[in-house]
Protein backbone atom coordinates (compact mmCIF):
# COMPACT_ATOMS: atom_id res chain seq x y z
CA UNK A 1 0.00 0.00 0.00
CA UNK A 2 1.05 3.59 -0.69
CA UNK A 3 0.16 6.29 0.90
CA UNK A 4 0.22 10.40 0.69
CA UNK A 5 -0.24 12.46 3.84
CA UNK A 6 -0.38 15.96 3.65
CA UNK A 7 -1.53 18.64 6.43
CA UNK A 8 -2.59 22.30 6.55
CA UNK A 9 -0.58 23.32 9.61
CA UNK A 10 2.84 23.64 7.79
CA UNK A 11 5.61 20.54 7.16
CA UNK A 12 6.85 21.68 10.58
CA UNK A 13 3.78 20.86 12.75
CA UNK A 14 4.29 18.13 15.63
CA UNK A 15 0.64 16.67 13.93
CA UNK A 16 2.30 15.39 11.21
CA UNK A 17 5.36 14.14 12.56
CA UNK A 18 3.13 12.02 14.69
CA UNK A 19 0.85 10.96 12.00
CA UNK A 20 3.75 9.97 9.75
CA UNK A 21 5.06 8.24 12.55
CA UNK A 22 1.75 6.17 13.89
CA UNK A 23 1.34 5.06 9.89
CA UNK A 24 4.95 3.32 9.68
CA UNK A 25 4.64 -0.24 8.64
CA UNK A 26 1.62 -0.38 6.22
CA UNK A 27 3.07 0.85 3.48
CA UNK A 28 5.44 3.24 1.95
CA UNK A 29 4.69 6.82 2.92
CA UNK A 30 5.26 10.36 1.06
CA UNK A 31 4.83 13.13 2.75
CA UNK A 32 3.93 16.39 0.64
CA UNK A 33 3.16 19.42 2.91
CA UNK A 34 2.87 23.35 2.51
CA UNK A 35 5.85 25.55 3.95
CA UNK A 36 3.84 27.93 5.63
CA UNK A 37 0.57 27.71 8.29
CA UNK A 38 -2.13 27.43 5.59
CA UNK A 39 -4.82 26.57 7.52
CA UNK A 40 -8.01 28.16 6.41
CA UNK A 41 -7.42 27.74 2.79
CA UNK A 42 -10.31 25.12 2.59
CA UNK A 43 -9.74 23.77 -1.21
CA UNK A 44 -7.54 26.74 -2.63
CA UNK A 45 -5.35 26.33 -5.41
CA UNK A 46 -2.51 29.00 -6.41
CA UNK A 47 -2.90 29.58 -9.81
CA UNK A 48 -1.34 32.83 -10.20
CA UNK A 49 2.36 31.76 -9.46
CA UNK A 50 4.44 28.38 -10.06
CA UNK A 51 5.08 26.48 -6.87
CA UNK A 52 8.42 25.28 -6.09
CA UNK A 53 9.34 22.09 -4.05
CA UNK A 54 12.32 21.28 -1.64
CA UNK A 55 12.91 17.93 0.26
CA UNK A 56 13.28 18.37 3.90
CA UNK A 57 16.60 17.61 5.47
CA UNK A 58 17.14 16.47 9.44
CA UNK A 59 14.62 16.50 12.28
CA UNK A 60 11.02 15.07 12.32
CA UNK A 61 10.47 16.42 8.81
CA UNK A 62 13.08 14.33 7.33
CA UNK A 63 12.28 13.30 3.70
CA UNK A 64 9.03 15.14 3.59
CA UNK A 65 8.29 16.72 0.34
CA UNK A 66 7.90 20.80 1.01
CA UNK A 67 5.65 22.57 -1.25
CA UNK A 68 4.90 26.96 -1.01
CA UNK A 69 1.26 26.56 -1.11
CA UNK A 70 -1.87 25.56 -0.10
CA UNK A 71 -3.10 22.18 1.61
CA UNK A 72 -4.69 21.45 -1.85
CA UNK A 73 -1.77 22.23 -4.03
CA UNK A 74 0.35 19.66 -2.38
CA UNK A 75 -2.08 17.09 -2.64
CA UNK A 76 -3.01 18.10 -6.23
CA UNK A 77 0.91 18.62 -7.38
CA UNK A 78 1.42 15.12 -5.77
CA UNK A 79 -1.04 13.53 -7.33
CA UNK A 80 -0.88 14.74 -10.67
CA UNK A 81 2.80 14.60 -10.98
CA UNK A 82 5.04 14.79 -8.68
CA UNK A 83 4.68 11.30 -7.01
CA UNK A 84 4.40 9.63 -10.46
CA UNK A 85 2.42 6.70 -8.78
CA UNK A 86 -1.19 6.93 -7.62
CA UNK A 87 -1.41 6.51 -3.54
CA UNK A 88 -4.01 4.05 -2.28
CA UNK A 89 -4.58 6.26 0.16
CA UNK A 90 -4.78 10.11 1.57
CA UNK A 91 -4.37 11.22 4.91
CA UNK A 92 -4.27 14.77 6.29
CA UNK A 93 -3.56 15.93 9.71
CA UNK A 94 -3.35 15.79 12.48
CA UNK A 95 -4.67 19.70 12.94
CA UNK A 96 -4.04 21.66 16.04
CA UNK A 97 -7.62 22.49 16.96
CA UNK A 98 -11.30 20.80 16.01
CA UNK A 99 -12.91 20.68 12.16
CA UNK A 100 -16.20 20.31 13.32
CA UNK A 101 -19.82 21.54 11.39
CA UNK A 102 -18.90 24.42 9.97
CA UNK A 103 -15.44 24.05 10.44
CA UNK A 104 -15.04 21.67 7.34
CA UNK A 105 -16.02 24.37 4.52
CA UNK A 106 -13.03 26.41 5.80
CA UNK A 107 -10.51 23.88 7.03
CA UNK A 108 -7.55 23.28 4.99
CA UNK A 109 -6.95 19.71 6.36
CA UNK A 110 -10.41 18.82 5.22
CA UNK A 111 -9.41 20.18 1.59
CA UNK A 112 -6.28 18.43 1.57
CA UNK A 113 -7.81 15.00 2.40
CA UNK A 114 -10.85 16.05 -0.15
CA UNK A 115 -8.43 16.72 -3.07
CA UNK A 116 -7.30 13.64 -2.87
CA UNK A 117 -11.19 12.36 -2.87
CA UNK A 118 -12.09 14.42 -5.96
CA UNK A 119 -9.06 12.47 -7.49
CA UNK A 120 -10.89 9.16 -6.85
CA UNK A 121 -8.44 8.51 -3.84
CA UNK A 122 -10.06 6.81 -0.42
CA UNK A 123 -8.99 9.89 1.96
CA UNK A 124 -9.14 10.75 6.07
CA UNK A 125 -8.80 13.99 7.71
CA UNK A 126 -7.93 13.95 11.28
CA UNK A 127 -7.80 16.59 13.58
CA UNK A 128 -7.34 17.16 17.33
CA UNK A 129 -10.30 18.91 18.84
CA UNK A 130 -8.44 21.27 20.78
CA UNK A 131 -5.41 23.25 20.15
CA UNK A 132 -1.99 23.25 21.83
CA UNK A 133 -0.46 19.26 20.70
CA UNK A 134 -1.95 18.01 24.36
CA UNK A 135 -2.24 14.13 24.02
CA UNK A 136 -1.11 14.30 20.49
CA UNK A 137 0.71 10.75 20.62
CA UNK A 138 -2.61 9.45 22.02
CA UNK A 139 -4.40 11.04 19.06
CA UNK A 140 -1.86 9.56 16.31
CA UNK A 141 -1.94 6.28 17.71
CA UNK A 142 -6.28 6.67 17.58
CA UNK A 143 -5.43 7.81 13.92
CA UNK A 144 -3.65 4.40 13.30
CA UNK A 145 -6.30 2.73 14.80
CA UNK A 146 -8.88 4.08 12.93
CA UNK A 147 -7.01 3.60 9.90
CA UNK A 148 -6.64 0.31 10.77
CA UNK A 149 -10.14 -0.16 11.17
CA UNK A 150 -11.19 1.28 7.57
CA UNK A 151 -8.89 -0.79 6.11
CA UNK A 152 -10.56 -4.16 7.87
CA UNK A 153 -14.01 -3.21 6.52
CA UNK A 154 -13.54 -1.35 3.21
CA UNK A 155 -11.59 -1.72 0.18
CA UNK A 156 -9.25 1.13 -1.56
CA UNK A 157 -10.10 -0.45 -4.50
CA UNK A 158 -14.28 0.67 -5.00
CA UNK A 159 -15.58 4.19 -5.10
CA UNK A 160 -13.38 6.91 -3.14
CA UNK A 161 -14.87 7.73 0.20
CA UNK A 162 -14.19 11.08 2.55
CA UNK A 163 -13.77 10.80 6.36
CA UNK A 164 -13.22 13.76 8.87
CA UNK A 165 -11.95 12.39 11.83
CA UNK A 166 -12.23 15.05 15.12
CA UNK A 167 -10.20 13.27 18.22
CA UNK A 168 -10.62 14.55 22.17
CA UNK A 169 -6.86 16.15 23.89
CA UNK A 170 -7.24 12.64 25.90
CA UNK A 171 -3.70 10.03 26.78
CA UNK A 172 -6.76 7.07 26.75
CA UNK A 173 -7.94 8.70 23.38
CA UNK A 174 -7.12 5.09 21.50
CA UNK A 175 -9.39 3.24 23.85
CA UNK A 176 -12.30 6.09 23.93
CA UNK A 177 -15.36 4.72 21.88
CA UNK A 178 -15.83 6.03 18.59
CA UNK A 179 -18.60 6.86 17.10
CA UNK A 180 -19.89 7.64 13.07
CA UNK A 181 -21.57 10.86 13.09
CA UNK A 182 -23.00 13.97 10.81
CA UNK A 183 -21.58 17.30 10.84
CA UNK A 184 -23.06 20.14 13.59
CA UNK A 185 -23.85 23.69 13.30
CA UNK A 186 -21.92 26.26 14.53
CA UNK A 187 -23.01 30.17 15.32
CA UNK A 188 -21.71 32.53 13.49
CA UNK A 189 -18.03 33.93 13.84
CA UNK A 190 -17.43 36.56 16.03
CA UNK A 191 -17.33 39.79 14.47
CA UNK A 192 -14.19 41.31 12.55
CA UNK A 193 -12.18 43.41 14.81
CA UNK A 194 -11.11 46.28 13.00
CA UNK A 195 -7.76 47.90 14.22
CA UNK A 196 -5.45 50.89 12.69
CA UNK A 197 -2.48 50.49 11.02
CA UNK A 198 0.99 52.50 11.83
CA UNK A 199 0.14 54.46 8.29
CA UNK A 200 -3.58 55.37 9.94
CA UNK A 201 -5.26 52.57 7.56
CA UNK A 202 -8.07 50.52 8.86
CA UNK A 203 -7.06 46.39 9.15
CA UNK A 204 -9.55 44.08 10.14
CA UNK A 205 -8.83 40.44 11.61
CA UNK A 206 -11.45 38.11 11.07
CA UNK A 207 -12.74 36.88 14.61
CA UNK A 208 -12.90 33.26 15.58
CA UNK A 209 -15.13 30.96 14.86
CA UNK A 210 -18.51 30.78 16.88
CA UNK A 211 -19.57 27.96 19.45
CA UNK A 212 -21.49 24.81 18.54
CA UNK A 213 -24.98 25.73 17.75
CA UNK A 214 -26.61 22.18 16.55
CA UNK A 215 -24.55 19.78 18.80
CA UNK A 216 -27.17 17.13 19.48
CA UNK A 217 -26.70 13.54 19.24
CA UNK A 218 -25.28 12.27 16.63
CA UNK A 219 -23.45 15.27 16.03
CA UNK A 220 -19.54 15.52 15.47
CA UNK A 221 -19.84 18.45 18.66
CA UNK A 222 -21.57 16.07 20.55
CA UNK A 223 -19.18 12.65 20.34
CA UNK A 224 -16.25 15.21 20.96
CA UNK A 225 -17.82 16.68 24.21
CA UNK A 226 -18.84 13.49 25.73
CA UNK A 227 -15.59 11.69 25.31
CA UNK A 228 -16.15 10.08 21.68
CA UNK A 229 -13.83 9.99 18.49
CA UNK A 230 -15.88 11.16 15.87
CA UNK A 231 -15.51 10.31 12.44
CA UNK A 232 -18.02 12.08 9.80
CA UNK A 233 -18.10 10.49 6.45
CA UNK A 234 -18.62 13.67 4.01
CA UNK A 235 -19.35 14.00 0.50
CA UNK A 236 -18.78 17.13 -1.86
CA UNK A 237 -22.17 17.36 -3.73
CA UNK A 238 -23.64 20.71 -2.36
CA UNK A 239 -26.67 20.95 -3.80
CA UNK A 240 -29.66 21.55 -1.63
CA UNK A 241 -31.37 18.29 -2.45
CA UNK A 242 -34.49 19.08 -0.02
CA UNK A 243 -35.37 22.20 -1.53
CA UNK A 244 -34.38 21.12 -5.28
CA UNK A 245 -38.01 20.35 -6.35
CA UNK A 246 -39.74 23.38 -4.49
CA UNK A 247 -36.83 25.63 -6.45
CA UNK A 248 -37.96 23.43 -9.29
CA UNK A 249 -41.36 24.35 -9.07
CA UNK A 250 -41.04 28.32 -8.50
CA UNK A 251 -38.35 28.96 -11.25
CA UNK A 252 -38.27 26.55 -14.01
CA UNK A 253 -40.27 28.44 -16.97
CA UNK A 254 -42.62 26.92 -18.77
CA UNK A 255 -41.43 24.63 -21.99
MN1 LIG B 1 -4.60 23.84 10.74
Amino acid sequence: MRILIANDDGYLAPGLAALVSAMQGLGQIDVVAPEQNASGTSNALTLNRPLSMFQASGGPAQGFRVINGTPADCVHVALTGLLGYRPDLVLSGINNGANMGDDTLYSGTVGAAMEGYLFGVPAIAFSQAEKGWTSLDAAAQTARAVVDAVLAQMTLAGPAWLLNVNIPNRDDAASLPRVVTRLGRRHASSPVIQQTNPRGEPIYWIGPAGGARESGEGTDFHAVTHGQVSITPLQVDLTDHARHGDWSRRLNSPA
